[in-house]
């Protein structure tokens, strides 16, 4: 085994780490975290410290660390067969009974399943089909996204500009022209106090109205959206507000696009984002929880009006010009299958809403009354806390003070507990492994209860 040191060196020297100070963790000011194993919610790091992880990696460890069910199916597909890939009609037992299970379980207007490695890259394929789409039916000029503020939708060319948060932007000259931008449905920081939750939606609704208006529906191909607004802050929508938008985007043939890359498979305690919210999309994009990142893949899933126009340009066109070396690896699709016989097996589904309502609640019972905290919220096994320096006027803290992080922070280093600094305000955002318990959530809400407490008063 390697030294620390050794470790230390050679990462600092080596390894160009994603989302990192880079020129702080080159000089070493910022540590090499080196994690080891992992059990359950439980997270083991290179001297032993054992952390209680409350946002399973990135929101993606579903079912838990350490699972054989998984590991096992993993090993034996690389075994008997480590790679094939899927071009001109070849597939694997796994590759094809994972489509047919996720196509089982989603929402009943879906068609087919394009298998990607990455929530990134799986975005990127949806407005490429939407684009082809568009073309097929001889509407060259219905091409731009309209994505929200606040959105997450990855950090490529499109999918990075489809986010909406400065950081993703700023210094990559994004976002590119063909995406544009709509207000978040973030009824805590909406810009009238005295602003209802319904008028808030209609709110939103004039918004998009108007971008429509401006740019001309018949530039416009589709909208993105995450059921519940994730590394943006953990936002659930307000009432009303998926209605009323896919009202509008009806009205103007502009297709929609579900993000359900963190909501897919269970988090919302529903199995679909889009069935918890009443969405019928034309594409859902999944990744993290189809395999619990015990491998890397995603999904784009074509709803059956997609799937039609995409056959008849292929008619025209012979085959699609579009596909991935490692599309539908067969070892991420192993994992896949075991993932989602674990989930239901273990009525994983169950427990994240069961629990998650459990973890929400008992933080309001905790902090609802403390005068730095201003909003908590969640669905499922997904909860922020919104940190503010006075509730009444709801004035933010200003970000150099990073309220956020120092509490994450505190967390982790008084009771070794991992919550997210969420990257735009001072959001502590909680994603745990859908197997959560309730005394694991009691040790969640108490430690935060002592890190808010010892950072804010
Ligand atoms: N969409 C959503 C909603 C996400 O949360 C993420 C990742 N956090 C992505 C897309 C991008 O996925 P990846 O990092 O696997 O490319």
């Amino acid at each position: 085994m390697l030294h620390n040191n050794q470790l230390d060196q050679w990462d600092r020297e080596n390894f160009f780490h994603p989302s990192t100070h880079l020129a702080q963790h080159a000089r070493g000011e910022s540590p090499t975290r080196v994690i080891r194993t992992a059990s359950g919610v439980h997270i083991e790091d290179r001297d032993g410290n054992k952390l209680l992880d409350a946002f399973a990696g990135l929101y993606c460890v579903n079912v838990g660390y350490g699972r054989p069910e998984i590991a096992e199916a993993i090993a034996d597909q690389a075994r008997e067969l480590a790679y094939y890939h899927s071009y001109v009609g070849h597939g694997t037992e796994a590759s094809i009974t994972l489509s047919k299970m996720i196509l089982d379980r989603a929402p009943a207007n879906m068609s087919k399943v394009y298998f990607g490695l990455g929530g990134s890259d799986a975005n990127e394929t949806n407005v490429k089909l939407l684009w082809y789409y568009n073309n097929i039916l001889g509407r060259p000029e219905k091409k731009k996204i309209i994505s929200r503020w606040r959105g997450y939708h990855g950090s490529g060319l499109v999918t990075g500009s489809l986010t909406g948060l400065e950081l993703f932007h700023k210094k990559f000259d994004l976002p590119l022209a063909q995406v544009i931008h709509t207000e978040a449905p973030y009824y805590f920081r909406r810009n009238d106090l005295n602003q209802s939750e319904a008028e808030f939606v209609a709110h939103c609704v004039a918004e998009l109205e108007a971008l429509i208006d401006r740019e001309g529906a018949d530039t416009i191909a589709g909208f993105i959206g995450e059921p519940v607004l994730g590394t943006g802050g953990i936002v659930p929508p307000p009432e009303g507000y998926w209605a009323a938008i896919q009202a509008v985007l009806r009205k103007h043939d502009i297709l929609l696009i579900a993000d359900e890359v963190v909501t897919g498979f269970g988090r919302l305690g529903s199995m679909f984002g889009s069935d918890h919210y009443g969405m019928t999309p034309d594409f859902i994009t999944i990744a993290k929880g189809l395999t619990s990142a015990y491998a890397p893949l995603s999904g784009s899933i074509v709803s059956d009006r997609v799937w039609k126009v995409l056959e008849q340009g292929t008619d025209e066109n012979g085959p699609i010009g579009h596909g991935w070396t490692y599309s539908a690896h067969p070892i991420g699709a192993a994992a896949g299958v075991a993932n989602l016989k674990l989930i239901e097996d273990l009525n994983l589904v169950e427990n994240a809403g069961e629990v998650g309502a459990y973890l929400q609640q008992g933080m309001k019972d905790a902090l609802s009354d403390h005068p730095h905290v201003g909003d908590i919220r969640g669905e499922g096994m997904l909860c922020a806390i919104e940190f503010v320096k006075d509730r009444d006027s709801r004035a933010f803290f200003d970000a150099t003070d990073k309220i956020g992080p120092q509490v994450s922070a505190k967390l982790l280093e008084q009771s070794k507990v991992i919550a997210r600094a969420m990257p735009q305000g001072d959001i502590l955002g909680f994603a745990p492994p859908f197997c959560l318990t309730r005394d694991e959530a009691d040790t969640v809400i108490a430690a935060t209860t002592r890190a808010v407490s010892d950072v804010l008063g």
